[in-house]
């Protein structure tokens, strides 16, 4: 995505495009749906050089993540909170597989699925927020499989 469709997207969820928000959304956007956290959004963005605070981080992820245009999932394992870009204007909340082995992510961006297992999770008396729901699982390509309990 370049730096005019990001300047756009904030635009459009009437957020004024300052440098801190389009460093945080670029970060996000190359990651290609891998959830980041804070902690990670503010070392990537400490890597590009960017003269940055975590503070400033923090607020810019509630900002976007306000707006609409993130969404914020619990990362359970780490105790933390990751966030994404939200995909276009029907994605709504989507699952994301996570690799317990080496770490990867796989975002699916398919409402049905999403939308089925919120059902079920009601069943047994769960209900999520309106955010990405987490599932873990090993991959098939996992160079750690071995280590996996
Ligand atoms: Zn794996």
């Amino acid at each position: 995505m370049s730096d005019d469709k990001l300047i756009q997207l904030l635009r459009a969820v009437k957020l004024r495009p300052t440098i801190s928000r389009i460093s945080v959304m670029r970060v996000l956007d190359t990651a290609g749906g891998e959830p980041l956290s804070a902690d990670d959004l503010f070392r990537r963005l400490m890597e590009q050089g960017e003269r940055c605070n975590i503070g400033t981080v923090y607020r810019t992820l509630q900002q976007c993540e306000g707006a609409g245009m993130l969404l914020r999932a619990w990362d359970d394992a780490q105790r933390r909170s990751v966030y994404r870009i939200r995909q276009g204007d029907a994605g709504g909340p989507a699952v994301c597989l996570l690799c317990r082995g080496c770490d990867r992510s796989f975002a699916l961006d398919d409402a049905l699925l999403y939308e089925h297992l919120a059902r079920v999770m009601q069943q047994h008396g769960v209900r999520v927020a309106d955010q990405a729901v987490q599932i873990e699982i090993t991959c098939a390509a996992c160079p750690r499989i071995g280590y996996a309990s």
